[in-house]
């Protein structure tokens, strides 16, 4: 008989791709386990076993699998299952969840690999643009490969570029990356064997007397030993026994000592090791906790929705105590685990060693110690907080799981597939451990709301604040009136202005938001009128003066700011809108004395870029803090009195049909940052449109009021949640073949579907990196089947694909979310 096993690639294949295998290695292997094996003409991928069996494939030959790699499953079937669920609901492969899911270290190729160089310090300021670009990918993403560098800096031959970060010491090769994951071994030494007992060991220190260094070093290390039972580093014994390192090398050489190597894991928590006591709650938040817990025996997905610093966080501590006294695993997810550091150190308080932390800015060695710790369901992996890609660990056995602040929009992965959104694929994720699952935010999302009252989700709230501070005084200023007034100071009002002065003469800290980075969007000549563009994107180039460039936010694209017109010639530039940079260099001017920071994508890059501004503004050393909605994510400071709003019309008028439900949550939550301690905070609204109605709801914290209104447009207007969507993107570099391929598709789409397909339409940027992008939305009833109208779309698909003119388009599926 033979054997054969179904293998997942991490590639987009549409089916499990099948081997042969030995008797023997078919005994061995089970799925969830990888193999490496051939594929195409003479690449090998690492594979992860879905199935054994005896069955040849019908139409192919089965090729032999190349090499086991594990000993034991890597991966169970829970996640398995959950892949799969993933790849159905979100349009993608499994071979491209399975891809994203796992560590790149896991992923071996037979393909130079560009790694980034751990070792190294870098120095960004000495990096040249096309270098920093490769740096900054590396940041995200564990590998990159030769093609997709060349993409990242738009040129074919990048070898003179990798050869520069090679001789700076900023990346790796790698040919093959069988063995990637290298534990990390940090030295101990102990005294030779020859010496364990009393006498010997008196013997040696005489034979020693003559060369007192070294003595020093033994009786050292017998001081250490004695004052504790566990292993002793080689730096510690340096340390104590003030000795140099080639003085106890030569001990180790004459075996008067002896060397060995303990494993230990880069991600580990040095804080003192536990357990401060959980706090008390109050009333309020016992309320809701039973409340939580009585939707949590009737098996319902709850929503906790708790204003500002109402103490959300130490209800989940509660609920996460609770989980880890059953034994149970506990993930926190987290919209950007960058922005936590807080919240990290806050738990760790509670939970010391417990807590593992995972995020894509972790290196491959660190995620991968953390996957393994989870799969042994080792303690120091009992909790896991994390982002969005913490949904894939190999859990066995969860009991909670958290998403807090879940109507942020980054839980939902753009690019690349799978184009998932992390808390509904959590709640899936839930049913699958049939565990509990808690939603925490102070301005839920439409659709959780929904949910909510339709009485498919169960709800607690907590609608004061920890303490009973006060919700911020709202205070809306109309900018037009400002400046018919002449009340204007640039882009500050009067109002804000003294406000600020207000806060800073009583030592209070000031947060100013303006959801724009660089110092002008849109620079233009006042005597003919241009603007420069971005030649590979449709939009104008943001002025950054601190580094005198334009640059593009789309591509990256950038170039030096010219003194005159490059159009006329003339010297009569001119910018128009402001960024963050603008607001801090009038900050400077109006308070001189004031200590200012930015907090945005260009001053937050690097590994620990947040946390450096953080927490100089949690230790007061900085008065005034500027940024983008960075700001907004759960941070919680002592001593912020005042928060201004530059500029609120930038969010009400994007073109997006959740924009006014964006603008209502990014407002509250900027606003929550105010006055978390005793005395009641203040927070200034500057708008063009003060009468706006999401302003008022704001103001007034009507949350119901926004909601209602929401439901009704989404209703009037057939969008989400009261109906389904999905919006197909196209991108191609020729406009004309863009335009054919498009009404070919929704054309195709309208015989099938009939009135539910809108478009194509070219979204605001309708350029992107040389590429032109068209949009066809998809609306269908809540009461259509979805399975059935994904089959038909992807039908379409492939009959698109199959037209030969058409195929180099590429197509791209958004489920739910745009
Ligand atoms: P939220 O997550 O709802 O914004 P937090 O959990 O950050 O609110 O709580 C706000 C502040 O109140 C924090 O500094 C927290 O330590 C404090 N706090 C909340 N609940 C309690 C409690 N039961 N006892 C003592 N302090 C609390
Ligand atoms: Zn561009």
């Amino acid at each position: 008989m033979q054997h054969f096993v179904n293998v997942i690639l991490p590639i987009p294949l549409e089916k499990h791709f099948t081997y042969t295998v030995t008797r023997d290695e078919a005994t061995f292997l089970s799925p969830g386990m990888r193999v490496a094996v051939p594929f195409g003409k003479s690449k090998i991928y690492t594979g992860l076993v879905s199935k054994i069996h005896t069955t040849a494939p019908e139409v192919y030959e089965a090729k032999e699998i190349d090499r086991i790699l594990d000993e034991a499953a890597l991966v169970n079937s829970i996640q398995l299952k959950h892949w799969q669920w993933i790849a159905d609901y979100y349009m993608c492969t499994i071979g491209e969840v399975f891809r994203s899911a796992v560590p790149g270290a896991f992923l071996l190729e037979s393909e130079t690999l560009i790694l980034k160089n751990e070792q190294s310090n870098i120095d960004e300021t000495d990096l040249k643009d096309d270098e920093f670009l490769v740096y900054e990918a590396l940041q995200h993403q564990s590998s990159l490969k030769v093609h997709e560098v060349s993409a990242i800096i738009e040129r074919r031959n990048i070898l003179p570029v990798l050869n520069r970060l090679l001789d700076k010491n900023v990346i790796l090769l790698k040919e093959e990356i069988y063995e990637q994951y290298r534990p990390k071994l940090v030295r101990y030494v102990k005294l030779g064997k020859e010496y364990l007992s009393e006498e010997k060991l008196e013997v040696l220190l005489e034979t020693l007397s003559r060369a007192p260094k070294q003595s020093q070093v033994v009786l050292a290390l017998f001081q250490l030993q004695a004052e504790s039972k566990k292993p002793i580093k080689i730096n510690e014994l340096e340390r104590a026994s003030g000795g140099s390192k080639t003085v106890i090398k030569s001990l180790v050489d004459k075996e008067i000592l002896e060397e060995y190597f303990i494993r230990i894991d880069r991600v580990s928590y040095e804080g003192a090791d536990d357990n401060e006591e959980l706090k008390l709650l109050n009333e309020q938040q016992e309320t809701a906790l039973g409340d939580i817990l009585q939707n949590f025996e009737n098996r319902k997905v709850t929503l906790l929705h708790g204003v500002t610093s109402s103490g959300k966080t130490e209800v989940y501590v509660e609920l996460i105590e609770n989980c880890i006294k059953t034994n149970k695993q506990a993930l926190y997810l987290l919209p950007e685990i960058a922005l936590t550091t807080q919240l990290i150190t806050r738990l760790q308080e509670y939970f010391g060693e417990k807590i593992s932390v995972y995020h894509s800015k972790y290196s491959i060695n660190e995620r991968v110690e953390v996957w393994n710790n989870v799969l042994h369901k080792r303690p120091k992996a009992q909790i896991v907080i994390g982002a969005r890609s913490a949904l894939f660990l190999p859990y066995s056995d969860l009991g909670l799981i958290i998403v807090d602040e879940e109507h942020e929009g980054s839980f939902k992965q753009f690019d690349p597939a799978p184009r998932y959104h992390a808390r509904d694929a959590a709640i899936v994720l839930s049913k699958l451990h049939d565990c509990n699952i808690l939603l925490g935010s102070a301005t839920p999302s439409v659709e959780t709301f929904h949910n909510v009252q339709n009485d498919k989700y169960g709800y607690a709230r907590i609608d004061r604040r920890y303490g009973n501070v006060l919700m911020p005084e709202m205070e809306l200023v109309d900018l037009k009136e400002q400046i018919r007034k002449r009340r204007m100071k640039g882009h500050f009002s009067e109002r804000l202005l003294e406000e600020i002065q207000d806060s800073l003469s009583l030592g209070e800290q000031i947060i100013l938001f303006q959801n724009r980075r660089g110092y002008a969007p849109i620079v233009e000549c006042t005597t003919c009128g241009h603007s420069p563009q971005c030649p590979n994107c449709d939009v104008s180039l943001t002025y950054h003066q601190y580094k005198k460039q334009l640059r593009c936010h789309y591509c990256g694209h950038h170039m030096a700011l010219q003194e005159s017109c490059l159009a006329c010639g003339r010297p009569t530039l001119d910018t128009k809108g402001f960024g963050t940079e603008q607001v801090e260099q009038e900050l400077h001017k109006l308070f001189p004395a004031a200590k200012v920071g930015r907090m945005d994508l260009d001053t937050t890059r690097g590994k620990h870029g947040y946390e450096k501004i953080i927490t100089a503004f949690e230790q007061q050393e900085l008065d005034i803090l500027v940024g983008t909605q960075m700001l907004t994510k759960g941070l919680d400071f002592r001593n912020v009195g005042l928060v201004g709003i530059m500029n609120a019309d930038a969010l009400l008028n994007f073109p997006d049909y959740r924009a006014h439900e964006r603008s209502f949550q990014l407002l509250t939550q900027v606003s929550g940052r105010a006055g978390r301690t005793k005395k009641r905070g203040k927070v200034i609204i500057q708008s063009y449109n003060p009468y706006h109605q999401i302003l008022k709801q704001v103001t007034t914290g009507d949350f119901n009021g926004m909601y209602k209104d929401q439901i009704y447009e989404r209703e009037q207007f057939k969008y989400p949640p009261v109906n389904r969507i999905i919006k197909i993107t196209f991108k191609h570099k020729e406009y004309n073949k863009l335009n054919e391929a498009t009404d070919w598709f929704a054309q195709s789409l309208r015989n099938v579907l009939g009135s539910g397909v809108l478009g194509p339409e070219y979204p605001p940027v309708a350029r992107i990196r040389n590429q032109y992008i068209k949009n066809i939305i998809v609306k269908m009833h809540l009461e259509e089947s979805i399975v059935k109208t994904k089959n038909q779309i992807k039908r379409i698909e492939k009959s698109f694909n199959a037209i030969s003119y058409y195929r180099s388009v590429r197509v791209i599926f958004n489920v739910d979310h745009i």
